[in-house]
């Protein structure tokens, strides 16, 4: 038996095999992602436990395989899904998307957050106490997790909050010398052994006073400040920002998250939407140092969208929009990956050619197309530019 064939067969009895993807039509959806990204895996792996989770990392690191992980497959960096087929490992990924889990602390002012949970269950769980996440989705990636958003630091959309960012968080490393390593930087204790801490945590057997907190941020409570700063010659937004870099908060995948810490916000009562719409960038550039410079109370959101986005929509979206307004967005992952397997299953049908099945696809779109008046679309307000 290869070695391969030996981690198959240890992860297959961790998950069972059904939860061990290892057919090409079965990993498709994982293995291609939302935007960009697209490779080969050995296999995917769907643990149901955090101590799965870190089972499993340690059955990959004795096998030295590559562990890529993957939460809703959102991500618009390609980080979540293998890129092209020549590693020199053989490639896991590990869908963490049965690791569902949020933990109300501290009088609703704090949430802890396992990797499967995602931002829509989060603010339909802060709803009735008054309080909502950092991200309030209403953007591109409908279904998104929290912990994929804290490893993206998401959030471009975001002025008073900034982007997702915590430094408390329970997480695994691999160092050098191929030891694998818990750090529980939550500020909570939950005993010295990963098993302990994974057990304690997922029953919620600690009290969050038991130990002097881990001093660090919940959240990038300086970004509004730094965006008012309209005269600095350097960035206020960018990726890689290292303000934001802390252990899993912007990992993008280079370590492990188990779960972060996180504060909520009082709930707006009564927000309202602007659509400003120009032909000239400059009115743009002016009205947005006006807003940050002059206003009281920044904005809490605010999106640039290209008119190419709106032709995109109106085109693209319509029945993404229908699924929302009747379905909510909680059910959109489940159809994405239903749509998955089913193009697996038409592209294997002998008489298939995907240029054939587009070109019906537009006709049929020509011939119903009915002219939206777009300022007053509901499509656009799920629109998100990053
Ligand atoms: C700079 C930036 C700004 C953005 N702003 C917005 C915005 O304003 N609005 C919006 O809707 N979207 C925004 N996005 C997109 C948003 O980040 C993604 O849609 C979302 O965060 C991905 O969540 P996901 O659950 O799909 O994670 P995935 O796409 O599955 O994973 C995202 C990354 O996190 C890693 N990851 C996931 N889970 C774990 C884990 N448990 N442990 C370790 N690593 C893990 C993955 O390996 C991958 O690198 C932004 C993205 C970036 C990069």
């Amino acid at each position: 038996m290869t070695s391969s064939q030996h981690m198959l067969r240890q992860l297959g009895d961790l998950v069972g095999e059904k939860h061990l993807l290892t057919e090409r039509d079965d990993k498709a959806w994982y293995t291609k992602g939302f935007r960009v990204g697209r490779g080969e895996a050995l296999a995917v792996v769907v643990p149901q436990t955090l101590l799965q989770l870190w089972q499993i990392l340690q059955i990959c690191c004795a096998s030295d395989a590559i562990v890529l992980m993957q939460a809703a497959n959102t991500g618009v960096t390609g980080g979540s899904t293998p890129d092209g087929n020549d590693y020199d490992r053989e490639v896991v990924i590990v869908s963490t998307r049965r690791l569902k889990g949020v933990q109300v602390i501290d009088q609703g002012h704090q949430v802890i957050a396992f990797p499967g949970a995602t931002l829509t269950e989060l603010e339909n769980i802060l709803a009735p106490l008054g309080r909502e996440p950092h991200s309030v989705i209403g953007s591109s990636c409908i279904g998104a997790s929290v912990i994929g958003g804290i490893c993206n630091n998401s959030g471009g959309s975001l002025i008073r909050r900034g982007p997702a960012f915590t430094e408390k968080s329970l997480f695994a490393r691999l160092h050098n010398d191929g030891r694998l390593e818990m750090v529980n930087h939550l500020g909570i204790d939950l005993g010295e052994t990963p098993e302990e801490m994974l057990k304690r945590l997922e029953q919620q057997n600690y009290t969050t006073g038991d130990r002097p907190d881990w001093a660090g941020k919940i959240w990038a409570d300086d970004y509004a400040s730094q965006l008012r700063d309209t005269a600095a010659d350097s960035p206020s937004r960018f990726n890689g920002d290292r303000r934001y870099l802390h252990e899993s908060a912007g990992s993008a995948g280079k370590v492990v998250v188990f779960a972060v810490r996180l504060p909520t916000f009082e709930a707006s009562p009564q927000t309202r939407t602007f659509y400003i719409g120009s032909d000239d960038e400059q009115q743009l550039v002016a009205l947005r140092r006006m807003l940050l410079a002059e206003m009281q109370a920044l904005p809490i959101q605010a999106e640039y969208i290209h008119r190419n986005a709106f032709d995109l929509t109106v085109r693209y979206s319509k029945h993404m929009m229908l699924a929302i307004g009747k379905l909510g967005p909680q059910a959109l992952p489940g159809l994405m990956a239903k749509k998955a397997r089913w193009d697996v299953r038409v592209s294997h049908l002998p008489f298939y050619r995907e240029t054939v099945w587009t070109d019906c696809y537009n006709s049929l779109i020509r011939l119903r197309r009915v002219r939206l008046r777009l300022a007053s679309s509901p499509i656009a307000i799920n629109l998100n530019i990053i």
